[in-house]
Parts: C-alpha cells; structure tokens; sequence
C-alpha cells in the first residue's frame, strides 16, 4: 500500500497534515518509540543529501521514510526511493546557537518538496515545540523527553529543573496529579515517571499548537512561547528579520481571525508589512481637496466605532472633498477605503496612549513614505490629532516640509465637544459642501481591488463602459457592484476582501495576470487539485481571490496553496472553485 503525506491546512509556514502510515495520523505529530517498529519497515531510501534535490528521486513511487546515516534505524537497501517524509539530520546542531536553529529547518524545508512532512529528531521540547512546527516542521519525537526524565530533569512549558530543584510538582498530567514530589522522590521508577511526565507534558503542547494552526493563530501563541527564553526570542527575532522572504511566500493575504499585536514582534509580521507595502504600492487615494488625518478606533471597521461616527457626523456636509486616513500602530497608515481589509479590520492593540521608540519609528516611517508620495495631491492637510499621535505626524510634517493644521489641543480628547466643533469649522472654513453618493462605495471597491489584484483592476472592474448601468448595492461593508443587473463582485467581509463572478473575472482578466492558475485539460468541481495545476503565478498566495483557466474550463475561486506550492505539490486542494464554466 502506498503511504503518503498531504498538509490539508496551512497558518503561515506551520501546517496540518495527514500522514499515513498503518493507520491516518495528524500532523503535527509526536513520535513515540511505539512507532519505531512501524518506521523500521517503511524505511526503504538511503539518504544522500545531494540525492534530495534531483528531480529523478522525488518522482520515485512515493511511501518512504528517509533516515539520514546517522539514524540508529537507517539501513542501506534497494535503490533509491522516494519519501513521505524527511529527517533532519544531526539535528541536535539546532541549539548549538538561535541562528542554527532557524537556518536548519529552512534550509531543510528550500530543499524538500512542500508536500513532504519534515521530522526533526530528538530536540523538541515543550518550550521549543511552538517554534519549531511554526518554522515548517511537522513531525517530532518524544526521545529528548524521556533522555531528560532519565536524567531526573523535569520539563515545564517554560524550561526544565532537575527533580531535586523543584520544591512542588506544578502539573496537572496522571504523574504529576497522583502524588507529591516527595513520593516521587522515594518511587524505584521516578526515572520513567519524570519521562512520563515530560512526554505528557510535550504531547499537551503539540495538541495546543495543533488548535492554533487550526485557529490560524499559531503566530501569537509563538510570540507568547518565545518570552520564556532568551535563546528562542532570539530565534524569533532571526526568522522575523533574516527570513522575511522564507515566511512572506506561506503568509495567508487574508484570514477570517483577528491578529493581535500584542509585542515589539508583531510589529515585524509579514501581515503588517505587507499592508505597509500596498498602501504604497497598490494604492491610488481618489481625488478630494482636503486630507484628513484621524486617530485609530478599538473597534474594527473603523467607521462603525464611536469615535468615528463623531468624526464622519462632524465632516458630514463636506465629506466629498476630504480624504480621511487614519494613522495606527502597527499597520501606519489606513485608507479609510481599505478599512475593511485584512488585517486593517481584523488587528487589535493594546491601548495605553504610550507608544513606544520603535512603535513611533515604524508608524513615522509609513505616515513619511505616504505624505511624500501623495501630499501634493492634496490642497490641504488637516490632523484631528493629539498627543503621542501629533508628536509623529508633526515630526513628519516638519521632516517633509508640510503644513498640517491641526484640530485638537495639547491632550485633548478627539471625541470631545470643543474638539469636534473645531474639526467642523476648520473644515467648513476650507472645503466645499459635497456628497459623494455613488462614488463613495465606487472608491471602497476599486480600493480594493487594487489592493488584491494590482494597480488598475478597479478602475477596469467599476468604470463605467459605453451602454452598460453600474451599481453598487448594499450597507457597509457588504457591498455588491452590478452590471446591467448581474452581481460581478461583492466585498467578503470575513475575510476582508473582494470575490469576483465569472463576469467579473472576463471582465478585469487582463488585470488578472498574477493571479492567475493554469490548469490542466478537465473541469473541476469543488476544488482544483495540485496536480491538476500546469502553473500558477508566484505571486499568490493563500487566501487569494485567482481565476483558474484550461483548455476546457474557466473560473474563479480561493487560492488555498501558494502559487509556488501549487506548482511543487503532487497533493492537497490548491483552489477552492467558486464559479466555473466549461470552455471549448
Ligand atoms: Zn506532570
């Protein structure tokens, strides 16, 4: 029988998978010394590195496990044969330093295909667990476990003392909950009691990681791990800023969770820069007389919280010749028609009104590339700011040369009376009365769609053509826009982003290059599965809106693979189909 290996979910480069080997197993999966026996018979490849990256090996029939050399189970037999999955070799190298650690797994990881489980042998521990399978791995064992507790050294999710440090025994497992740490101290088998005890403790935090992975929040449950040790907040550190490229390729564009920045390293996420990047980038702002600057709300989309609804009713009469944009830690600046993209409707901060040097920087240096790239657009820029946010926009403004006018005092509250009434006149003194109508909705779509797809696609989806209606329908944020009285796109509110039809497709398709899969000679059904794919365009990713053509269909659907993995996988679901249609 043939074993295999398919991830079915992804959060950024950590997965779930399903390994079979006598039975269907999950991944991440810790292997225990039971499964030894079970590995010996499916051993079947020798493993010269250098073998791995020819082509020839990995379309060897599939099934094997490969040990390196070094393994106590390798054997040399038969020919060479392809894996399901990969040890790691003399992976007790990786604590040698936070760098080792890092570039071991992703060197590992460049090398194999993306549908083949990584095991990293005999290093993992509670503590590091979270790191390793948010790095890429996918399969650890349970050996430096039961090594420690032979070693009368007791694990916790936060390091390891040896037995006779310990004044208590803090865990709840069958070990633990069963006596005092005196009886264990007395027991004859204390040795495999402790190992017990550290390979609960070990199995406890796969199945927490496994639940993260699944809630597409592993990253946070990471950021939170890693405090607990210098030596992984390093590691950390490292991935964040010497592996950027590494994650950015497995970064979902868009989850249905919220992400909280709660540390100094959220501020490094891919998600934050890649906002910070397409707000330069992807982002045409519509032209209006008067920027308005505005603080950040708790409550996402902005316009719906409180504060906010103060701000649009104090502007109301003028709103059609302002601009608002709204300055926030950690994304920087926020078009107010990207409000409801992800992460800019999905983040949460803690809020203190203290930001710190870093925070500052980061949040300056995207508020700086935005003003030196559109200021001049604007005929005027007004900040309904105080405190620590006036200090970073006047520090910009006097950085570039611009005039802002502000409309708070020193630490006054922006909701309050005084202040809102001067937000009013001041506007009233320099705009014109106008309403946008129409052309308020049109610049959320057409914002997004620039967003998704590229600079251009929304003019080319909203534009009106000659004898066509165009209307938008619907509340914010659940938007439709219509043509001749066909649906061809809607904002997805839950994901923050906007899906096509199969006309709306046709209609920007020459937008669409990037997004684009092509598919082999069939048309799917529910999914297209990768190795129905032919190619697909680097550039996407997971969670992406992409058309899929071939030579007998053409649809639209959610990427649910990278566009890269979509090329090198032989297994999984790479598009999720919404809409096809049979082509001739
Ligand atoms: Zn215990």
């Amino acid at each position: 029988m043939t074993k295999f290996y398919e991830v079915r979910k992804r959060d950024g480069a950590a997965r779930i998978g399903q390994l079979q080997l006598s039975e269907v197993t999950q991944t991440p999966l810790m292997l225990t010394v039971e499964h030894a026996e079970e590995l010996k018979e499916l051993i079947a490849a020798d493993s010269n590195f250098n073998d791995l990256v020819s082509d020839e090996t990995w379309n060897a029939p599939r099934g094997a496990v490969l040990l390196p050399e070094v393994h106590p189970l390798y054997t040399k037999n038969e020919a060479h044969r392809s894996a399901d999955f990969f040890v790691l070799a003399f992976a007790s190298n990786m604590l040698n330093s936070p760098r080792d650690f890092v570039h071991r797994v992703i060197n590992a990881r460049n090398t194999i295909p993306p549908d083949v489980a990584l095991w990293v042998p005999a290093i993992a521990t509670a503590e590091n667990a979270a790191l390793l399978f948010y790095l890429g791995v996918d399969i650890i064992d349970n050996l430096n476990a039961v090594i420690k507790g032979y070693q009368g050294i007791y694990q916790m999710e936060e390091g390891e003392l040896s037995l006779s440090e310990l004044e208590d025994l803090p865990c709840n497992c069958s070990v633990c909950s069963s006596m005092s740490i005196d009886e264990l101290r007395e027991k004859e088998d204390r040795a495999q009691l402790i190992a017990k005890h550290n390979g609960l403790l070990l199995a406890k935090e796969v199945k927490k990681v496994t639940a993260r992975i699944r809630a597409g929040n592993l990253r946070e449950y990471v950021e939170m791990r890693a405090r607990a040790s210098t030596f992984l907040t390093a590691v950390l550190r490292i991935m964040d800023f010497k592996e950027e490229k590494y994650f950015e390729l497995r970064t979902p564009v868009a989850r249905k969770q919220s992400m909280n920045a709660n540390t100094m390293e959220s501020l490094k996420r891919i998600e934050v820069k890649r906002f910070a990047n397409r707000v330069i980038e992807r982002y045409e702002p519509p032209v209006r007389q008067i920027l308005l600057l505005l603080p950040c709300s708790a409550r996402k989309p902005y316009s719906k919280s409180q504060s906010h609804k103060k701000f649009i009713d104090a502007i109301g009469a003028y709103r059609g010749c302002i601009h608002e944009l709204i300055l926030t830690s950690p994304l920087g600046v926020v078009p107010r028609e990207l409000e409801v993209v992800y992460p800019a409707a999905f983040y949460d901060i803690p809020v203190t009104g203290y930001w710190d040097l870093e925070e500052r920087e980061w949040v300056s240096s995207c508020l700086r590339a935005y003003l030196k790239r559109n200021s001049v657009n604007y005929e005027l820029i007004v900040a309904h700011f105080s405190g620590a946010y006036k200090d970073i926009c006047s520090s910009v403004a006097d950085d570039l040369g611009i005039e802002i006018r502000y409309t708070c005092e020193e630490d006054e509250n922006a909701t309050s009376r005084k202040a809102l009434d001067r937000l009013r006149a001041e506007i009233a003194a320099l705009g014109s009365e106008s309403q946008l109508g129409f052309e308020q909705k049109a610049s959320v779509i057409r914002a997004i769609s620039d967003y998704q797809f590229g600079i251009g696609a929304g003019r080319e989806l909203v534009t009106q053509r000659e004898g066509e209606r165009i209307k938008i329908r619907g509340k914010f944020p659940l938007y439709k826009l219509s043509v001749d009285g066909e649906v061809i796109a809607r904002i997805v509110p839950e994901y923050g982003s906007l899906a096509l039809s199969i006309t709306g497709a046709h209609r920007i398709s020459n937008m669409l290059a990037s997004y684009t899969v092509e598919i082999g000679d069939f048309v799917p059904k529910g999914s297209v599965l990768a190795p129905g794919v032919v190619n697909a365009n680097e550039q996407i990713r997971v969670n992406d809106e992409v058309i899929f053509c071939g030579a007998k269909a053409f649809g639209v659907g959610r990427a649910k693979m990278s566009g890269w993995e979509m090329v090198e996988s032989r297994r999984g679901a790479a598009v999720q189909v919404r809409a096809v249609e049979g082509t001739k």
